[in-house]
Order: structure tokens, then C-alpha cells, then sequence
């Protein structure tokens, strides 16, 4: 049942204006979705996802990537039911986040000691703080169309309609205090010489460089990840690497493994909470030092309370997708299925002879509707977003859930699935 088969239910309508009035624009700040297409989520296991309609969606959204084993995975679920025999939450140290900050750690290469937090924002936004404490300056320079979050400091120049020159920011928010403009620049991604020519200027005054190591769905151009390091280096910048998307996805030690280039900080979130609420800063146990409260009062010390800091039933979630993630040939497989699913759709562009390029990595990637070489986000630009949004209905209606502007693969993907979901990609771009 898809909703091209099957129409909303009585129960669902009901919920559907329950949120209307309850929540604005009947939304969470999460998916979008305010149409005809529009539904109520009842549950979700493996790589599908059913409504209050009884529809059933192959799921490509994944909760916006934390679902990278599928959902309710038997080991994730057996520890996190163990965990909350014992308790929910303490303000505490306690066993799960002790090992999992260790598991961290082992896999990362930049991880020395790790801060756990409860969001992928804090995490970025309290990976900017302990570098601007250690490196007592304030401002930090961003890439344009770089996602680190919902903070003051994240929201400029993610999705600019009209960029300015490099490096003004335009803030993405109403609320967001004029005075931080002056306090983040914007550079242009897998850029090297404008990155190189900024920092020759404002180096100096900058606290961090915090980078998507993948932006988005954008590969780094061979040679931008390594040059921000050793430009970086060379002004003695802290480098942050935003792994919230790409830690425990690219490879056990996330993008920075993958790629080779290991940075001074890392944000990660997603994948690590397993399905909950929990995220982490990770990195040099010099910069890290800010965290430790044998600090407070001085002026190197940096605060960071948080109620559900290491949760134990996020921590034990993410400790046991961890342990699965490190069985032999979890990562091959994933490519392997994600890789078919990129390839197919790309295949499928080029014969049905779509204006149209498929861009990213097995593990998230999406289609743009657009000739112009995807390197930046001013190339993202050209992409032709109501062609975009007509493929992702068709996608839905046929009972393919994916993101606006990307598609997670996960572990509990199969083959069959990439042969229906290719079916009906096919449809979705005939249609
Ligand atoms: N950084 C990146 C790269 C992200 O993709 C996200 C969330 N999609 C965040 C930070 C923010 O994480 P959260 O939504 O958990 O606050």
C-alpha cells in the first residue's frame, strides 16, 4: 500500500489537523511536509516506515541519518531495554558513556577525550566555544551551504538566496543578533586559493575553521580537505571537522579516516546516539582541557552543562551500534548496496536523457537537475528545485521516502529494495 494506492485514513486526517493546530505550520523542525502527501509516521522497522494510513515507505530519510543499521535493530534494541531496567537519566558519570567516549576514541583519529552533548548543534556549537577559549580569539570562518546546526553561529550563509562577496555572511534566521555578522566569515567550499587568501588576512583574529568535511552531498575536490589542514596548521587555527553526518558512515572513523586528513576537533552526532538524543565533541586533549571543571573560575575554562550530557540510554544505543558496525564487512556491504542505488539512478539519467547528475557518496548522495559541475554550494544553485520537488512526490507516492536534497542508504538496505526503489526512480523521472 503507497499512496498512489491507498488513501488517507479518518485516524490520520484527524492527527494531520490535531498538528495543525497544535504544532506552527503542523511541522517539528524536521521533514517538511505540508501537502496532500503529508502523513503520520506509526512505525518503523529495517528500512521501512509505515503511516497511520497503513501505507509502507522504503526509507531513504533514515531520521535525517541516524538510522544508518535501520530501524529497530535487535542489538540496539536489547541494549537500550537492559538500560532502562536501570535507570534513565542521572547528571552522572556513568558505564555507557565512559565506553563510549573510550569507543570514540579508539576509532577517531582526532579523539583524545570527548564532551557528550545532545545535539549535533551543541555539539558544533560547544566545539566553537572550547576552540575560541583555547585560542582566545572569537571569530570562526565557515564554509557557504555548510550545515553545522540551528545555532546563532551555524545559521549564516547556509542556504543564502542572494550570496554576498566572500567573506560577508547572510544570516538564515530571523532572531539571529546582527553583531554575530561580524563574528563568522564565509568562504567558498573546495576552494582552496579564496580560503588561503582569507586566512592570509584574518587569520589572526580567527578562533576555528569549522568544516562539513563532505558538504552536504559535495565530495572535497582532491587536494581542499589536506590544504585547509596545513593552512590551518600553519596559523595555528583549530580545524573542526562537522562529522555529525559522516562520523561512523564513511568509515569507523568517520570522514577523517576516510579521507586522511585529521583535524583538531570533531562534532559527531547521528549515528553515535543510535537513534536517540545524544551527540559529542571529540579532539585534542589540550583544546579538550577546556571541559574540566578543575578549570572554573579561571579564564581558560569552558562551561557545558547539560541535564542529558551522556545519557545512558543514548549511550548504551550508541555503543551497541558501534559493536556492529565493527563486524567484518558491515562497510562493503553498505557501499556496495548505497553504491548500485547511486549508480542505477545515475544510469537511469543518462538514459531517459534527464538534464541531470547524481552527486555524492554511496552512503548519502542525491540527484540535481542541472549540468553545472556540483563543487560549491553557488553550483547547487542551478539545480532546478521544482524538478526536484516533483521527483521527490513521485518518489512518495510511490511509496519512496527520501530527504528534500538527499538519500541515506543504511545497513538493513537490500538488493531487492535498490531493484524497486530504481523502478521507481524510473517512473519518478518519466512522470
Ligand atoms: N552538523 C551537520 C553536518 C548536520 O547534518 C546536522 C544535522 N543534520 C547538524 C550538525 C545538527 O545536528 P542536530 O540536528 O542533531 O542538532
Amino acid at each position: 500500500m503507497t499512496p498512489e494506492t491507498t488513501p488517507r485514513s479518518k485516524d490520520e486526517a484527524n492527527l494531520l489537523e490535531l498538528a495543525g493546530q497544535r504544532l506552527p505550520g503542523g511541522v517539528l523542525g524536521t521533514a517538511r511536509q505540508r501537502d496532500e502527501l503529508a502523513f503520520v509516521v506509526k512505525r518503523a522497522q529495517g528500512a521501512r516506515l509505515w503511516d497511520w494510513s497503513g501505507r509502507e515507505y522504503i526509507d531513504y530519510l533514515l531520521g535525517s541519518g541516524p538510522m544508518f543499521l535501520g530501524h529497530g535493530h535487535p542489538a540496539v534494541t536489547r541494549a537500550v531495554t537492559q538500560q532502562l531496567a536501570d535507570g534513565t537519566t542521572y547528571f552522572m558519570v556513568n558505564e555507557p558513556a565512559i565506553r563510549l567516549a573510550d569507543e570514540i576514541c579508539r576509532a577517531v583519529p582526532c579523539a583524545e577525550q570527548v564532551r557528550f552533548t545532545s545535539t549535533g548543534s551543541e555539539a558544533t556549537f560547544f566545539a566553537l566555544r572550547a576552540a575560541r577559549a583555547f585560542r582566545q580569539r572569537d571569530k570562526i570562518l565557515k564554509f557557504e551551504g555548510g550545515y553545522h546546526g540551528s545555532h546563532d553561529y551555524a545559521l549564516m550563509s547556509q542556504t543564502p538566496k542572494s550570496p554576498k562577496a566572500f567573506p560577508a555572511p547572510m544570516p538564515d534566521s530571523a532572531g539571529i543578533p546582527h553583531v554575530l555578522e561580524g563574528e563568522v566569515l564565509i568562504a567558498p567550499y573546495n576552494d582552496l586559493p579564496t580560503v588561503e587568501a582569507l586566512l592570509a588576512v584574518h587569520a589572526d583574529s580567527l578562533a576555528a575553521v569549522i568544516v562539513e568535511p563532505f558538504q552536504r552531498v559535495i565530495p572535497p575536490r582532491d587536494g581542499f580537505l589536506e590544504g585547509v589542514r596545513r593552512l590551518t596548521q600553519r596559523y595555528g587555527i583549530p580545524l573542526i571537522f562537522d562529522e555529525v553526518v559522516t562520523g561512523f558512515r564513511f568509515a569507523y572513523g568517520g570522514a577523517q579516516e576516510h579521507y586522511g586528513v585529521t583535524p583538531d576537533l570533531a562534532s559527531f552526532g547521528k549515528i553515535v546516539g543510535g537513534g536517540f538524543p545524544l551527540a559529542a565533541v571529540a579532539g585534542r586533549a589540550d583544546i579538550m582541557q577546556g571541559f574540566d571543571p578543575r578549570s572554573e573560575g579561571t579564564s581558560a575554562f569552558v562551561s557545558q552543562v547539560g541535564t542529558l550530557n551522556g545519557n545512558p540510554v543514548a549511550a548504551a544505543a550508541g555503543l551497541a551500534s558501534l559493536a556492529e558496525l565493527r563486524k567484518p564487512g558491515v562497510y562493503d556491504r553498505v557501499r556496495a548496496i548505497g553504491g548500485a542505488l547511486m549508480t542505477g539512478l545515475a544510469d537511469l539519467v543518462k538514459k531517459l536523457g534527464v538534464t541531470a547528475q547524481v552527486v555524492g557518496h554511496p552512503t548519502v548522495f542525491d540527484v540535481f537537475f542541472t549540468d553545472t559541475p556540483i563543487l560549491d554550494y553557488r553550483a547547487t544553485l542551478t539545480n532546478d528545485q521544482a524538478k526536484l520537488k516533483r521527483f521527490n512526490e513521485a518518489c512518495l507516492r510511490r511509496g519512496v521516502l527520501k530527504g528534500g536534497s538527499k538519500i541515506y542508504v543504511s545497513c538493513a538496505h537490500t538488493e531487492a529494495d535498490v531493484e524497486h526503489t530504481l523502478a521507481v526512480f524510473k517512473a519518478a523521472l518519466t512522470a
